[in-house]
């Protein structure tokens, strides 16, 4: 295969979603890590091709969707207390805090920019050198080198008004919460492909065997998801709990040692707040004291408080898997993309979001 097309080849897809019927002898619940996955099995209608005994369910991860509201109120007050150019990417605008969300907070005359890269945010601190700016660095390991990269470049440049205020959060020690949990219902992971080629498979090792959980790490295609199910279906058939690679064009075991010793540098592990899940214990990425200068927590005295959920956002059953976004009564009604209650709704990794903009059956069930 050479072009993303193949990957959605309807005749392989039949083709896989057969093999999988015929794999798949008991009941089984699967749960895709990733918002890119579930935004293509939701899109695509994957799961529709399934037998009724496979289950999928969505993970936490959508790194818009677990950021807590603590770090937006944070976000917030540098724009508006502190008068920092507050940089972004744009999913993260419109994500209810505790507070107001950061587009009010532009509408109030917070300086608040959508950017498409942490080193743009860089470049916006040399043009302002007058002025304090802020990147408001989110994410997974995905990310973790670039927004790295511009704590780096910022230091290498004598770039003194420039920082970052971190959300980092990890996969694996989040698949552990998850797999610990009293009701767990997840028996085998679809692990995220792009964390993979950035951080390797040696952490899925012992997640595997400590837990008896098959994990498959999977692309992004329909073919992709569709071969990380059959795999992740004969492992639990067969007894087996083992980390097998389907996305080998781009995942190597050790993934991108260059990118993952830039990570190092610049971050260490630290616990962290996951937004309707709660703090899971060194699951996140914190600026290291060497490059404090450059952390916008250390810099700046930021309010600290409490993260809250709106009582009816159900967010957090959504990502351990507990619950689909249907589920929710205010889905398609009280929270729709244009008002959204959870950040699900807003994010463009978002289950309710992925489940609102594609599925009619759910927005009729609630109509
Ligand atoms: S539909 Fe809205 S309120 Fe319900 S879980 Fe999703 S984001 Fe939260």
């Amino acid at each position: 295969m050479k072009y993303v097309d193949e990957y959605r080849d309807a005749a392989l897809v039949h083709k896989l979603a057969d093999a999988i019927k015929r794999a798949a002898t008991r009941p089984w619940t699967i749960m895709e890590i990733c918002g890119g996955q579930t935004h293509a099995i939701v899109k695509f209608g994957l799961d529709d091709l399934l037998p009724e005994n496979i289950t999928l369910v969505h993970g936490p991860g959508c790194p818009v969707c677990v950021t807590s509201a603590e770090l937006i109120d944070q976000a917030v007050e540098l724009t508006l207390q502190h008068n920092a150019i507050l940089c972004s990417f744009g999913d993260m605008l419109r994500v209810p805090g505790n507070g107001i969300d950061l587009l009010t907070a532009k509408a109030r005359g917070g300086d608040v920019r959508i950017v498409y890269s942490p080193l743009d945010a860089v470049g916006i601190a040399k043009a302002n050198p007058t002025r304090e700016v802020v990147f408001f660095a989110v994410g997974f390991e995905t990310t973790a080198p670039a927004n790295a990269m511009s704590v780096l470049l910022a230091a290498r440049d004598a770039v003194p008004n420039f920082s970052i205020l971190t959300s980092h959060v990890l996969v694996p020690p989040a698949m552990r919460a998850l797999l610990g949990s009293p009701d767990n219902c997840v028996q085998g992971f679809l692990a995220a492909g792009h964390v993979c080629t950035i951080m390797g498979l040696d952490q899925y090792g012992p997640i595997a065997r400590d837990y008896r959980a098959p994990i498959v790490i999977t692309g992004f295609e329909p073919v992709d998801i569709l071969e990380g199910i059959l795999l992740c279906v004969k492992q639990l058939e067969a007894g087996r709990a083992e980390v097998e690679n389907a996305y080998s064009r781009a995942v190597r075991p050790d993934g991108n040692l260059h990118a993952r010793a830039i990570v190092d540098q610049v971050f260490e592990i630290t616990d962290r707040d996951w937004r309707g899940i709660g703090v899971i214990p060194q699951s996140g990425l914190g600026v290291r004291s060497l490059y404090a200068a450059f952390d916008a927590a250390r810099k700046f005295p930021l309010t600290s408080t409490a993260s809250s959920t709106p009582t009816e956002c159900i967010s957090g059953e959504i990502m351990r898997g507990v619950k689909k976004p249907h589920d929710c009564p205010a889905f398609g009604t009280r929270c729709k993309p244009e008002h959204p209650l959870g950040a699900p709704m807003v994010s463009s990794e978002g289950a309710c979001a992925a489940y609102y903009r594609y599925r009619s059956r759910a927005l009729e069930s609630v109509s």
